[in-house]
């Protein structure tokens, strides 16, 4: 699999998201929320359940239209296209619940992520570095998807969206009901796919302390607002972040939700 090649202008960020925001129905999910994912970074968003994580991901992949703000991917208008689209462009999602084809087995779910090549050598080399990422895909490769372990399943989503070649990987909450053993290992898949094949990521998560760990750049998330964002390594030394994130000081976090009542964060 080759590095990610560059678009050439390197100054400008990868994906932009400027003041979006998505209705479903009449609730509003995001809130004029803003942010850049430079190119070749590691970005993650951290927010509790309904914060509107996975609305921000499903807007900048066309599954859902905004209805204000615009996503530009390497400078081009990207919102309220259609899905396919942007995935062309060079943008793979891994969703929420990993969603594999139950049916199908390992390696043919890792054919569909190819779906739009037409290159067998490249996907045959892929598959085999999918498998060098992820052993025990290997393994399991004529086995039907939904015999895999919850862990697997979610390795095989994030191989299935390598093998599309993505420039950049969307990734909605990996460590989803995972142990800690396998969530570090897939981040630590994550972390060499990002420094060896150049992917761009932006990773939304509740699990904080991995996702700080992994990025280096990292946005908090409340209520469909983007309320602190920084350098990982800084935000790990927020008072705020200890606290409600990374669960340091257990007294105060129960009963008070003290947050809730905070206009400015620190
Ligand atoms: P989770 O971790 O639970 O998936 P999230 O941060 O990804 O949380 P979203 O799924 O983006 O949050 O949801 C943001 C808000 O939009 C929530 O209030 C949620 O209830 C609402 N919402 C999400 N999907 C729909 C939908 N299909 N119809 C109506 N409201 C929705």
């Amino acid at each position: 699999m080759p590095t990610s090649a560059a678009d050439g202008d390197t100054s400008r960020p990868m994906l932009s998201v400027a003041n979006i925001e998505t209705y479903y129905g009449p609730i509003l999910a995001i809130r004029g929320v803003s942010f850049t994912v430079p190119r070749g970074e590691f970005v993650t968003i951290l927010g509790a359940n309904g914060a509107g994580k996975s609305t921000i991901l499903k807007t900048i992949t066309g599954l859902v239209d905004l209805q204000k703000g615009t996503v530009h991917f390497e400078g081009t208008p990207i919102h309220n296209r259609n899905p396919d689209a942007v995935a062309r462009m060079g943008i793979s999602l891994v969703p929420e619940g990993r969603e594999v084809f139950p049916f199908l087995s390992v390696l043919d779910n890792l054919k569909m992520g190819a779906y739009t090549r037409r290159d067998p050598d490249g996907v045959a080399a892929d598959i085999e570095q999918v498998f060098e990422y992820f052993p025990s895909l290997r393994k399991a490769s004529r086995r039907a998807a939904m015999s895999l372990s919850g862990g697997e399943q979610q390795m095989l989503a994030i191989g299935r969206a390598l093998m599309a070649r993505p420039r950049m990987m969307l990734l909605d909450e990996p460590s989803l009901g995972l142990s800690p053993r396998l969530v570090g290992e897939i981040f630590s898949i994550l972390t060499r796919i990002n420094a060896e094949r150049g992917v761009t990521l932006l990773v939304v998560e509740q699990n904080a302390s991995i996702a700080l760990k992994s990025a280096r750049i990292g946005h908090v998330l409340e209520m469909g607002r983007i309320v602190m964002s920084d350098t990982t390594e800084a935000l790990m030394q927020k008072e705020d972040v200890k606290e409600f994130y990374l669960g340091l000081k257990d007294s105060g976090v129960r009963g008070t939700r003290r947050w809730k009542r905070r206009k400015t964060w620190r």
